[in-house]
């Protein structure tokens, strides 16, 4: 049985009178080689497919520049773009997104994609630098953004002090270049949370040169507030206008505040000195005097985001500031 099986099965070229397979392969072709083949073909009909999809081949065939007539392929959708190419269009100002950190990653997560597609689709060229303090010193945003300032390189024209918790939702918030003066883009009538006149908080853009004129922010507020407060004073000091955002009809849904604040406690003890000092002027101090050590920078991308992280050690004067520790 199993001979005369075998015979049947047998094929033509077997038999060593022809040395080609009927389609053209060479004799001695194994199975491997019809595999190969067979990958080689899977291969050139979906570039064939992608081609004629996208209608480069259509268009080679017809010319440049000329539609595709007949009925269009269908392709398959396009995963959404999350980064904007950047072109004159974008204008030649750029903007370092200088964020205070400590202690708020889920902030985090939310944040860095939201402000890069944010920024992105206003087309304003920016760079998110999250200045993370790590030393064991309570808290101090304004050094943190001296530090921020003096650390971001000269490939960027203008700041946006920025909170981690804020997101702006309404797209008609200006991001530009504030080349008259301060802008406060977190502006009372639109703040969820802080509506007197003198707040300046939670998002502030300032050109490099006017922070420059106040000499920064001052590094004697440790714990929580009252640095924002000083900076409006610097500003004023230096004789600059503030500005705000027209024609917002959002109101306080203009912003997302991302802040529970039973689980993100605010520091806000006041301690020995530091009760009467907090309403003060400080003169001397600021972007000139802020002493730091960045212990590493690190490229992050937060869902595509990029952003760089920098571990900054703030150092503290505990003769000037002794309330920068709890005991
Ligand atoms: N922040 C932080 N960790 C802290 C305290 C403050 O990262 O432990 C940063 C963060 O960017 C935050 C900003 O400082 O959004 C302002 O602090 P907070 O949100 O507590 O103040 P609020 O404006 O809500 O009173
Ligand atoms: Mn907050």
């Amino acid at each position: 049985m199993f001979p005369s099986r075998r015979k049947a099965a047998q094929l033509p070229w077997e038999d060593g009178r022809s040395r080609l397979m009927p389609s053209g392969l060479p004799r001695k072709c194994s199975v491997f080689h019809l595999f190969v083949a067979c990958l080689l073909l899977g291969f050139l009909s979906l570039l064939w497919l992608q081609l004629s999809c996208s209608g480069d081949v259509a268009r080679a065939a017809m010319g440049q520049g000329q539609e595709t007539p007949g009925p269009s392929r269908a392709c398959p959708p396009e995963p959404p773009r999350e980064h904007w190419e950047e072109d004159e269009s974008w204008g030649p100002h750029r903007l370092a997104v200088l964020v205070p950190f400590r202690e708020r990653f889920e902030e985090l997560l939310v944040f860095v994609p939201h402000m890069h597609r944010f920024l992105s689709k206003k087309k304003i060229q920016h760079h998110i630098y999250v200045l993370n303090q790590v030393d064991h010193f309570r808290f101090n945003r304004a050094a943190l953004i001296n530090v921020g300032f003096l650390e971001s390189g000269n490939s960027t024209d203008y700041i946006a002090m920025h909170d981690v918790d804020l997101l702006p939702l309404n797209e008609e918030l200006d991001y530009g270049f504030p080349e008259a003066g301060p802008f406060h883009v977190a502006s009372p009538e639109l703040h969820p949370l802080y509506h007197y006149k003198t707040y300046v908080g939670g998002i502030l853009l300032l050109s490099k040169q006017h922070y420059q004129l106040c000499n920064g922010m001052s590094n004697r507020f440790w714990g929580w507030g009252r640095e924002d407060d000083e900076f409006y004073r610097r500003i004023k000091g230096a004789g600059l206008q503030l500005f705000r955002p027209s024609g917002i009809t959002t109101g306080y849904k203009t912003f997302h505040h991302l802040h529970d604040p039973a689980w993100r406690k605010r520091d806000q003890k006041r301690i020995a000195a530091q009760k009467q000092e907090q309403f003060k002027v400080d003169r001397e101090g600021g972007l000139s005097t802020v002493k730091y050590r960045v212990d590493s920078r690190t490229a992050l991308s937060v869902g595509g985001a990029p952003c760089t992280v920098l571990n900054i050690l703030l150092d503290c004067d505990k003769a000037a500031t002794p309330w920068c520790t709890f005991s």
